[in-house]
């Protein structure tokens, strides 16, 4: 037995065990079932299954997949094993586990298998060990030891703004309020139970707040969204794991943390936010919604403060100055006046790629049987056994190996579906109403008779050419002449162009009457054509005839392109020194999240803000890097 013990410390993770859809209780499901101990059994080479203990297994990941190439749809997990709960087997079976071996990809013995908490006990313990300040190591992630760039009077706690309530921006406020710095989070929009008002508002009576919508106010751009909480960072880095611990802190299930596609849904955020706003009120944290910065306060080439007006009622305080020690600018990419106000202050903005392109909604229901066929039936307005059917498509484009006509503009591309909701509406996200552009959103359960999800293709500063005049907003004012001209082939009013995928295809105006959309605020067929300069329209067509391959079916006469996807990701960078994260052209800003283009999504952002966090903390010298 010592001999066992010695051998098996630890965790031991096992991976890629299929479970057929008719052995597993369905999705929702996240305990260690018999067909699961089945599947553990087998790959540990372990004669009866039923004698090995539940307890010492506990699911890690759990996804789902249906690709047509497996012989029958399964859900696939990865278990962890605890070696010390197998030692209350029989005695004879003991030889079996000292015959444990690694297997590459499936069995890996992991002895430091880390259990990292949320961010606030990560925070708390880290300040109990020590004397009362954070340090490197106990922080969730590691940072390289920078110089402080500027110290606070050791007098007072610094006063910090955080700008912008969007994931990052909450994210850097929890960590600043958490390690004790006067946090002040300022947001043009308005809090969830308003801005739920404001939204009812412009989806009912064609009312746009432009400063609280589907982009401002509490959560940022992703409180009315789909929720979708995947990201392309490293789902396991310490970093992803203390957010989505953070977030089923307050109040998200505990399964985002093992599902292989977590998401929350606009219902499941708002609570969400209501408990996150709390916790800030509570470390003391000064909340202003309705309050647009509209400049900063710069003295000596370092930002002392910022200048505000009441969003909604410019008469109440238009101009009123508020002074800090350090800015977090968190204000997320659709804030274009903020780009004009730092360009006015001399400082450095990068032009950077991005994509365009439209929307594609199909019924969900053709979806499911794109992806599951037979098994359809099994999805039941997202209550079923097996997840709403989803997909995520790419096609690489190239104009010099035929993929495009010699004679087209187009360099190299690629064309992929983005932000895709199951079960989804899609959604107004302008936030003026002289331009239009959309995006999607979904409830928790995924409900909805439509699958949506934006076929973009990535554009460069090469295709800015001609707004090269706007200089480093050359890529802004490219995404607003397409959100102009949706706008005015929409016909006003915030109405849609859309077309068939047939008659994009075909290039022919969608005459008959087009299939009905989930966008409440209306629809008006139109040339799509003539939206996009002609290498995104073909590199568009190509891409959809190639995804047609991969997904039979994806070109219906029932699917509908809707114009324009233009938000994808942020058209500039505001560059920022790599260790303190402050503005390399103004010092005491701290540019973070997707705005500054540090980020593309919920959970991306959330880090950024969370890393920023730590470097303004230890700039301030409330975190201690040098240890
Ligand atoms: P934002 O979330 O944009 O937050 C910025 C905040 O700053 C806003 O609340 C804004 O009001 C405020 N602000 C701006 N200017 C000022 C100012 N001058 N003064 C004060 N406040 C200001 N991502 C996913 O990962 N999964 C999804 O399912 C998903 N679905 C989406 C659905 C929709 C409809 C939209 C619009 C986006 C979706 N996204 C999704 C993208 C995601 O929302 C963003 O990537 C993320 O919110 C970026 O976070 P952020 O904190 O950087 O900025």
């Amino acid at each position: 037995l010592v001999q066992v013990k010695n051998k098996f410390e630890g965790i031991w993770r096992l991976s890629k065990l299929g479970v057929p859809v008719h052995k597993d209780p369905g999705k929702d499901f996240l305990g260690i079932s018999e067909g699961l101990l089945d599947e553990i059994a087998k790959v540990l080479e372990f004669p009866v299954a039923l004698m090995l203990p539940q307890d010492a297994f506990s699911v890690f990941r759990k996804s789902f997949d249906a690709r047509k190439m497996l012989k029958e749809p399964k859900f696939v997990y990865t278990v962890d094993m605890d070696v010390s709960k197998l030692l209350s087997l029989e005695p004879r079976t003991w030889d079996f586990i000292s015959e444990l071996e690694p297997k590459v990809g499936l069995v890996e013995h992991m002895p430091n298998a880390r259990v990292s908490g949320d961010l606030i006990s990560i925070i708390r313990d880290g300040k109990k060990n020590d004397t009362g300040k954070m340090t490197r190591e106990n922080g969730p992630n590691s940072f390289s030891v920078s110089e402080k760039s500027y110290k606070c009077p050791t007098t007072r706690k610094p006063k910090i703004a955080v700008v912008g309530s969007g994931p990052s921006g909450l994210f850097a406020s929890l960590v600043l309020a958490e390690l004790g710095a006067d946090v002040t989070l300022i947001e043009r929009g308005q809090a969830v139970e308003q801005r739920g008002r404001d939204i009812g508002a412009l989806v009912v009576r064609r009312a746009l707040q432009v400063e609280s919508n589907f982009c401002f106010g509490e959560g940022g751009a992703g409180t009315w969204s789909d929720g979708k909480l995947v990201t392309r960072i490293g789902r396991n880095s310490g970093s992803v794991l203390t957010v989505m611990k953070t977030l089923v802190h307050f109040g998200a299930p505990n399964n985002i943390l093992v599902d292989g596609k977590p998401h929350l849904g606009t219902d499941r955020l708002i609570p969400l936010l209501r408990n996150f706003r709390q916790h800030l009120q509570g470390l003391g944290v000064t909340i202003k919604f309705g309050t647009r910065v509209d400049d900063l306060l710069v003295e000596d080439g370092h930002v002392v403060g910022v200048k505000v007006s009441d969003s909604r009622d410019k008469l109440r305080f238009n101009g009123q100055k508020l002074g800090y020690d350090g800015v977090v600018l968190a204000v997320g990419h659709s804030a274009r006046d903020i780009y004009h106000m730092l360009l006015s202050h001399n400082m450095v903005l990068i032009p950077k790629d991005f994509s365009v392109g439209l929307r594609i909604e199909h019924p969900q229901e053709l979806m499911n049987r794109i992806q599951y066929s037979t098994l359809a039936t099994e999805v039941c307005k997202g209550r079923g056994k097996v997840p709403v059917a989803d997909y995520k498509v790419v096609k690489y484009v190239n104009g010099e190996d035929g993929d495009l006509p010699s004679n087209s503009r187009a360099p190299s591309r690629s064309c992929y579906s983005f932000c895709m909701c199951p079960g989804g509406q899609v959604v107004l996200t302008s936030t003026n109403p002289s331009e239009l552009c959309i995006n999607g959103m979904s409830f928790s359960r995924r409900a909805s008779k439509w699958a949506n999800a934006a076929l973009v293709v990535s554009v460069s500063t090469k295709d800015f050419d001609a707004h090269s005049c706007h200089g480093a907003l050359a890529g802004v004012e490219f995404q607003r002449e397409y959100e102009r001209r949706a706008a005015i082939m929409g016909g006003g009013n915030f109405v849609v162009p859309v077309q068939t995928v047939t008659d994009f295809l075909e290039n022919k105006l969608s005459v008959t009457s087009v299939p009905p959309s989930s966008y409440r605020l209306g629809v008006k067929a139109a040339n799509l054509h003539e939206l996009f300069p002609t290498h995104i329209t073909e590199a568009l067509q190509r891409s959809i005839s190639a995804f047609d391959k991969e997904l039979p079916g994806f070109i219906s006469s029932e699917a509908l392109l809707h114009g324009v996807e233009t938000r994808t990701s942020s058209p500039i960078q505001i560059p920022r020194n790599i260790d303190t994260y402050e503005s390399t052209s103004l010092k005491g800003l701290y540019p973070v999240g997707e705005g500054a283009g540090y980020a593309g999504g919920i959970v991306s952002a959330a880090v950024d803000g969370m890393h920023a966090g730590f470097a303004v903390a230890r700039n301030f010298d409330l975190y201690d890097s040098c240890v």
